[in-house]
C-alpha cells in the first residue's frame, strides 16, 4: 500500500498557545495528546520533541494535559488575559497570578 502524506498546519489566524511546552524537558511522551480529549495537539512528527498546538482555539483549559504530564515544568498552561486570576497579599502588598 503506498505511504500516504498528510500536511497539518497550525491554525494561523488565531494563533494563541493554550499551554507553553519547555523544550529541554519535554520527553516527547505525547501523553498530553492522548490525555486531551479535544484533539488540541498532534505527535510532533520529530521523536522526543513536544507536541503540536494544532487547534489552540479549542481548548477548554480544564488542565488534564499539565494535569497528568509525567515531566514536572514539560508543560505549563498559559491562560488567556480574560481568564487569568491574580490575588494580592495584604501583609507584603505582592501581586500574584494563578
Ligand atoms: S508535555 Fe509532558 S505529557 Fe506532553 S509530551 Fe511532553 S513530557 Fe509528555
Ligand atoms: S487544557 Fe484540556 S482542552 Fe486544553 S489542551 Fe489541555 S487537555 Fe486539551
Amino acid at each position: 500500500m503506498p505511504k500516504k502524506k498528510i500536511f497539518a498546519i497550525p491554525n494561523v489566524p488565531t494563533p494563541n498557545q493554550p499551554v507553553l511546552f519547555n523544550e529541554d524537558v519535554c520527553t516527547g511522551c505525547n501523553l498530553c495528546v492522548e490525555t486531551c480529549q479535544i484533539d488540541v495537539f498532534i505527535p510532533h512528527p520529530q521523536k522526543g520533541k513536544p507536541p503540536i498546538i494544532l487547534h489552540p482555539e479549542e481548548c477548554w483549559y480544564g488542565g488534564c494535559c499539565v494535569n497528568d504530564c509525567p515531566v514536572p515544568g514539560a508543560i505549563q498552561f498559559n491562560w488567556p488575559l480574560a481568564l487569568r486570576g491574580y490575588w494580592k497579599n495584604k501583609e507584603t502588598g505582592k501581586v500574584h497570578q494563578i
